[in-house]
């Protein structure tokens, strides 16, 4: 039976051995970090701005339920029909019942991170509905059958090579290696889409509180087509992204662009308080604004964790996680990767069967020292092991953790083992990479070193002693 952490071996397994995926993707994750140096610079005090939105966001997740009382009702207010969506089945169902109410048959897409945890695509093609993403990165891989290999640069792992072959095969373009061109290939397909979609479909990366209005940040311009052209708007918002003011803005935003991609603001950054009002000349008829919970009020009640609901999602403890450099985005098989995937999805979707996650790290801590908005990463993922053990840990495993604690805090114990650990050592590696070797799953990518010929004890001892 394949389980997540099978597929994860497996994918793993065969992401490392590709050396030229890994190369293209680190430079292209360097070229980001690069950027990111030099826009920090012009915040004149970058670790200010990074306390600063991480005590907004503080206060957010600290008064969530207020916060969304507030922006609902000053949304409402305006006209908007708000879904409370405890989980993706009730978000879906919801989106359904009004694409049915409005006899919808086309579906146009921008970036949301939400809808691919509530699987939304699928759902609504089941419905028969033809559904078309509108970044051009989520375009890419969805022409490809494929899931956001990042969740913000979702086809940063395929060379010009492959997007033009599936242009070719997909929408029936010709063959380009042109940047450019293949832009205005997926343009000039998707401009069509706009004007016959009858929902549009959209993220939110910020909803504030105070004035009732969702934020949306992006560098195509597709979310704004996307939003404004069809009649009816539905937007899908994970219930973390309030904040308290409509200033706070002023810092997110920035932000946002700086730690994600290197850019001090992003190209196109849009409020929307509602549908169109009266004596305004665009924007949709219908305004649907879709909260979901989807299990961070889990996540919310976990005091020591609850901060992991600060994400703004930037992307960038991906950028400079040692695994994710090397294992890429697929390997994870979640809707959110690296760092703050291997965080947050044993509380969205079970601890047990995504607990690897959190063994997949180095523990360096450079995602913690990237944040933004200072969620300290590393360590929940050690909270993460520690509560995986505490739920169900193995009895081998606690057996041998009790005796190595034991042996580790006396120092006489200690020195009394060395012997037996020499010895051990002497009978196992006749049995190296054999069937009956005892320790071939660790073996089997890794160095076992012989032990040095005299422990450091001993050779400190003699070197006191004048001896060496
Ligand atoms: S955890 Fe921090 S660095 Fe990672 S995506 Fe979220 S905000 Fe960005």
């Amino acid at each position: 039976m394949t389980t997540p952490l099978t597929q994860f071996k497996s994918d793993t397994k065969e992401s490392t051995v590709d050396f030229d995926h890994r190369k293209w993707m680190q430079t292209a994750l360097k070229g980001y970090e690069n950027t990111r140096g030099g826009v920090e610079e012009t915040f004149g005090d970058f670790d200010q701005a990074k306390r600063t939105g991480a005590a907004i966001k503080w206060e957010a997740i600290e008064n969530l339920d207020t916060l969304l009382e507030e922006m609902t009702q000053n949304l409402e207010a305006r006209g908007t029909k708000i879904c409370w969506a405890g989980n993706g089945a009730e978000a879906v169902d919801y989106i359904l019942r009004v694409a049915e109410d409005c006899d919808a048959k086309k579906v146009i897409k921008s970036k949301c991170m939400t809808t691919e945890e509530i699987h939304l695509n699928p759902a609504m093609q089941k419905a028969g509905m033809e559904v078309v993403e509108s970044d051009l990165g989520e375009f890419i891989v969805q022409l490809r059958g494929e899931d956001p290999f990042h969740f913000v640069f979702p086809a940063m792992h395929l060379k010009r090579n492959k997007i033009s072959k599936v242009f070719e095969e997909k929408i029936g373009s010709e063959p380009s290696n042109d940047p450019e061109e293949l832009c205005m290939i997926a343009r000039s397909y998707m401009r069509t889409k706009y004007c016959e979609a009858d929902i549009g479909i959209s993220g939110a990366n910020f909803g504030v509180a105070e004035t009732g209005m969702i934020s949306i940040t992006e560098n195509e311009g597709n979310a704004r087509l996307t939003t404004s052209l069809p009649k009816v708007h539905i937007a899908v918002m994970g219930i973390e992204k309030v904040i308290p003011k409509l200033d706070d803005l002023s810092i997110m935003l920035p932000l946002l662009g700086t730690a994600g991609a290197g850019q001090w603001l992003t190209g196109y950054n849009s409020m929307i308080g509602g549908p169109r009002q009266e004596g305004e000349v665009d924007g949709p008829e219908e305004f649907h604004l879709v909260l979901v919970d989807n299990h961070r009020t889990r996540l919310l009640a976990d005091p020591e964790q609850r901060d992991a609901l600060r994400c703004i999602r930037c992307g960038a403890c991906l950028n400079v996680c040692p695994i994710f450099k090397n294992i890429g985005g697929h390997s994870y098989g979640t809707t959110y990767q690296g760092p703050i995937g291997s965080v947050i999805t044993p509380h969205l979707r079970g601890l047990q069967p995504y607990k690897h996650l959190s063994y997949s790290s180095s523990l360096c801590g450079a995602c913690s020292e990237t944040c933004p908005v200072k969620i300290d990463l590393h360590h929940h993922l050690m909270r993460n092991r520690r509560d995986a053990v505490v739920e169900k840990g193995g009895t081998m495993e606690r057996f041998a953790m009790r005796q190595f604690s034991k042996v580790m805090a006396r120092p006489k114990l200690y020195r009394s083992c060395e012997g037996l650990m020499r010895l051990g050592e002497k009978c196992w590696r006749p049995l190296k990479g054999k069937k009956a070797d005892p320790l071939k799953a660790w073996t089997q990518t890794r160095e076992l070193h012989p032990p040095a010929p005299k422990s450091f004890h001993k050779q400190w001892k003699e070197k006191q002693q004048g001896k060496s």
